[in-house]
């Protein structure tokens, strides 16, 4: 039987990463939420959208429209945003700054959410994010809920985007996964909560294959 399984948590506490080897070892769909949100807010930034105005906002998500396309070379589904492979602008911390706002705005995350459990239907699916198991998909079989340390996340994100950008300073992230967890967990519209029937996932101490290993076993129980 094919399930939904899904996974929130923190930022950067390796949520992609995991899911990402689920869907693949049991042949389901990843689907990455937040790239929807950075999507949203990559086209808000370019086209200096005001989403502090209820209006602009309900104009703009019309001219939206975000899908997910596998790339046969990386094996990976990656975001389209209007047409446009735009995967690897959304994950610069530009669009970092400002997602957490943006994704707190109530016609925002209505916008994704109902699009997301469209995905969900009839088919085996791993999707993380802050709000999948509580709100996405509520009766999901399989909920995780991943944390790490702090200083371990920020190192880990650290990393990867030294990679792409070498001018960018452990201060900066830092402050930006700081900035978004604060933001991420007291917004008013589905903040960023464990579901109470979640399986909490610490994954400081733990290598990749180990948490892999732990969560296969929680999808065979
Ligand atoms: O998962 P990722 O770090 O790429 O998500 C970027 C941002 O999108 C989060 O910091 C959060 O503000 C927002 N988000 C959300 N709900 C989700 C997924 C992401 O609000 N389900």
């Amino acid at each position: 039987k094919k399930i939904i399984i899904t996974i929130d948590g923190w930022s950067s506490c390796g949520k992609s990463t995991l899911a990402k080897q689920m869907a693949k070892a049991l042949n389901y769909v990843y689907v990455d939420s937040g790239a929807m949100y950075r999507a949203i807010t990559l086209y808000f930034l370019r086209n200096h959208v005001d989403w502090t105005d209820e209006k602009e906002v309900h104009k703009a998500l019309k001219e939206i429209s975000l899908q997910f396309v596998f790339n046969e070379k990386s094996q990976q589904s990656e975001m389209y945003l209007n047409g446009e492979n735009v995967e690897y602008v959304i994950r610069d911390l530009v669009v970092a700054e400002k997602v957490s706002e943006v994704a707190a705005i109530k016609e925002v995350r209505e916008f994704a959410v109902s699009q997301q459990q469209k995905m969900g239907k009839g088919r085996g699916i791993v999707m993380d994010g802050r709000d999948i198991g509580t709100v996405v998909f509520p009766d999901a079989e399989l909920k995780i809920f991943m944390t790490a340390d702090n200083a371990v996340r920020v190192e880990r994100r650290f990393k990867e985007l030294y990679e792409k950008n070498p001018n960018v300073t452990l201060e900066e992230v830092k402050a930006n996964l700081e900035m978004r967890d604060y933001i991420d967990s007291n917004r008013e519209f589905s903040p960023l909560r464990k579901a109470e029937d979640a399986v909490v996932l610490d994954n400081t101490a733990c290598t990749e294959k180990e948490q892999f290993q732990k969560a296969m076993k929680w999808v065979q129980q």
